[in-house]
């Protein structure tokens, strides 16, 4: 298979090979290239030390990103990771090596990979080099560990989750060594910090992620352990769309909002995600009909971002119908295009009018708002200033 390389990459490695340097682009670009997939970004390894890269690229721009660990950031059209091939040394922790050395070798930069589909290269020619059986592992969409699996997983336990992580997204299962050690291995998880797990769950969240949350539910219970894995929970993963707030929420299935914020928390998931998981888990199927009226309340409580996904959030908790899901998330586009009026702030009529008519104390002024917000919600009132003043002048409290 020809693997297209961007101009830029063939520049950059083209840049070290003149000056007697070896480079080739490896990791993640080669086995999304092999796969048909087009890469995220181009990571080159070379045989130059960083100061050897400073004078081949002295006419580009570059950024220390990582000196000490061998990395350069240059700037060739676009900013592209150049890194000294390098062994690791020995981990600390389960999370880090000691201290980084540098080499020569290709091989001995290939072999600190973590899976073999990671661990191929190709040079400027367009030749593989694929000492792991990475190819193999491709076709037969499998996740393996480059060497002894435990080993591995006890150098730097992210690979647990990394191989979880690569099987839920690329759709590939994880060989059966390597599978083992992950269950023997999972308690170092405990040794990640916690946001690097969540980076990793995140995105498997988003992936073919049923089988392996099957499979590795004892892994997933070290940081999560108040999810659910049943089928039933699966089955329903499997039908939703594939957006990791949603997925979680119906995960925690029947745990209280409390619950999830405090794990999530504990996770370091941002605030947005955990109050829209929060929102999803405290929002009751009763409050979902389809009529004009209740939608617009739902729109109100739940904001135009959050009410589909309180919706589908129901839909695939086997809550509603997907009649009712159909009929309900139509109402709201409709609603949201004819810019009808569900909140305060597109009331006909603010907290100044209602003052200056006189005939209500300050305190008491959002509840005339809100009354009057209710009634065109109920589409009992229109929305414009004069009625809605007559009809303020109307309430009794
Ligand atoms: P993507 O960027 O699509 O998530 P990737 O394979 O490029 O996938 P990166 O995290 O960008 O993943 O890492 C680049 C490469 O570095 C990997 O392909 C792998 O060869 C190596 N690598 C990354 N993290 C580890 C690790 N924890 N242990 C061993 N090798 C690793
Ligand atoms: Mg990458």
């Amino acid at each position: 298979m020809n693997i297209a390389i961007p101009d830029n990459v063939l520049h950059a490695m083209a840049i070290l090979e003149q000056n007697g340097h070896s480079a080739y682009a490896v990791g993640g670009c080669v086995r999304d290239s092999l796969l048909g997939h087009k890469p995220y970004d181009w990571d080159i390894c070379t045989s130059a030390l960083t100061e050897q890269m400073e004078e081949c690229f002295a006419d580009f721009r570059i950024i220390p990103t990582g000196v000490k660990h061998g990395t350069l950031t240059i700037i060739v059209d676009e900013p592209l990771e150049i890194t000294t091939f390098r062994i690791d040394g020995d981990y600390l922790d389960n999370r880090r090596p000691s201290g980084v050395l540098f080499t020569r070798n290709l091989s001995d930069d290939l072999c600190r990979r973590d899976f073999t589909v990671n661990a191929m290269a190709l040079n400027s020619r367009g030749e593989i080099t694929d000492l792991y059986g990475g190819r193999e592992d491709l076709e037969a969409k499998r996740i393996r560990c480059v060497g002894d699996a435990e080993t591995r997983f006890d150098e730097d336990a992210l690979r647990i989750m990394r191989a979880l992580r690569f099987a839920s997204t690329l759709g590939f299962e994880i060989e059966e060594k390597t599978a083992s050690a992950i269950h023997a291995k999972k308690h170092l998880l405990k040794n990640i910090a916690a946001e690097r797990i969540q980076k990793e769950f995140t995105k498997l969240l988003t992936g073919n992620c049923c089988e392996i949350l099957a499979e590795f539910s004892d892994v997933i219970s070290v940081f999560l352990p108040e999810i659910q894995t049943n089928t039933d929970t699966l089955r329903r993963l499997a039908a939703s769309s594939a957006d990791s707030a949603l997925r979680l929420a119906i995960l925690f299935g029947n745990a209280s909002a409390q619950t999830a914020a405090d794990r999530l928390h504990a996770l370091k998931y941002d605030n947005r995600t955990i109050n829209q998981i929060c929102l999803m888990l405290d929002s009751a199927p009763a409050e979902i009909r389809t009529e004009r009226p209740q939608i617009k309340r739902l729109l109100n409580r739940y904001g135009e971002e959050d009410a589909k996904t309180v919706l589908a959030f129901h839909l695939y908790s086997e809550k509603i119908t997907d009649e009712t899901h159909r009929a309900a998330t139509t109402a709201v586009d409709d609603i949201i295009a004819s810019g009808e009026c569900f909140t305060l702030s597109k009331l006909a009529v603010n907290g100044r009018d209602i003052s200056a008519l006189g005939l209500f104390p300050a305190k008491q002024t959002g509840k005339v708002l809100f009354t009057l917000l209710e009634r065109v919600m109920d589409e009992e009132a229109k929305n414009e200033k004069d009625s809605l003043l007559l009809l303020a002048k109307s309430l009794k409290y």
